[in-house]
């Protein structure tokens, strides 16, 4: 049975937009934004459309996934400089074979609001391993409260979740946390209902989630976050799709339809200053 006593700001959703990711392609869906400029308009659209939170990745020129410093210091300093109101989340993997350094440095020295904490190694999507060994996340986690710059951990599965537990009781990771409930990435665990109840009834009492699937269960997902108090995360960084079959035309038209659903619902979607008080960013 779900257990409903974490969720202690039922009436608001935190909006999170992961705009590009480090998968997807223009191949895959023209919308995607990857070049600065556009992930900077895209981040403002959906700022505008109900976001409070955008989840940035970097691509270089070619698009291909990038950890390059200046492409994460030119789209921040942008953002910044246009008062952009929306919580700062980067991303600290960004893609395949990139060392300690090139994956801490952009929250370290930018200090954005946020970070993403990948809490656990996987075979990514049947094909790489997605590499977050033990010393790495202990790195990450001493620099982020070095900096002050909130983890967001990712989980994939039950492992995953276990993992930053310990590392919550460790003192590596600072809490209350914020954890982002992945489900439907090749590798972790199905995006189903069931996964989603079963991760969130093992979080630790004091914390705050989000959630987003991947794929054929992305929709299902969304519905049962809102609908068991959760916050929820979208965009072309986990679905090119809008629907089965039919591709997105913009990362906002993905925030737009949260919001209408959470309307829908009888909640409000937070403003980027009601996130920041539920999140103690
Ligand atoms: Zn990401």
């Amino acid at each position: 049975m779900f257990e409903t006593r974490r969720s202690n700001h039922k009436e608001k959703v935190i909006i999170t937009a992961a705009l590009t990711g480090a998968v997807t392609t223009k191949n895959d869906n023209p919308a995607l934004p990857t070049q600065p400029d556009e992930i900077v308009e895209s981040a403002w659209k959906c700022y505008e459309a109900g976001a409070a939170t955008v989840h940035i990745h970097v691509r270089n020129e070619d698009d291909t996934a990038s950890m390059r410093f200046d492409r994460f210091e030119e789209i921040v300093t942008k953002l910044r400089d246009q008062k952009f109101p929306g919580i700062i989340n980067l991303t600290s993997s960004g893609g395949q074979g990139f060392s300690w350094d090139e994956r801490i440095k952009p929250f370290k020295e930018l200090k954005p609001e946020m970070a993403s904490f990948d809490a656990g190694t996987m075979n990514w999507l049947n094909t790489v391993v997605f590499m977050n060994e033990p010393g790495f996340l202990e790195k990450c986690g001493e620099v982020m409260q070095e900096v002050n710059v909130k983890p967001e951990i990712e989980v994939f599965d039950m492992g995953m979740l276990n993992t930053a537990k310990y590392y919550l009781k460790k003192g590596i990771i600072q809490g209350p946390a914020h954890f982002q409930l992945c489900l439907g990435a090749p590798g972790g665990m199905e995006a189903t209902t069931e996964n989603l109840v079963y991760l969130v009834n093992h979080l630790p009492e004091d914390c705050t989630w989000s959630t987003f699937g991947i794929g054929r269960g992305a929709n299902e997902i969304l519905l049962s976050g809102i609908a068991m108090g959760g916050n929820v995360r979208v965009g072309l960084e986990d679905n090119v799709y809008y629907n089965k079959g039919v591709l997105a035309e913009s990362n906002e038209q993905f925030v737009a339809r949260v919001v209408r659903l959470v309307k829908e619902m009888g909640k409000e979607p937070a403003t980027p200053e009601e996130a920041r008080e539920i999140l103690g960013v």
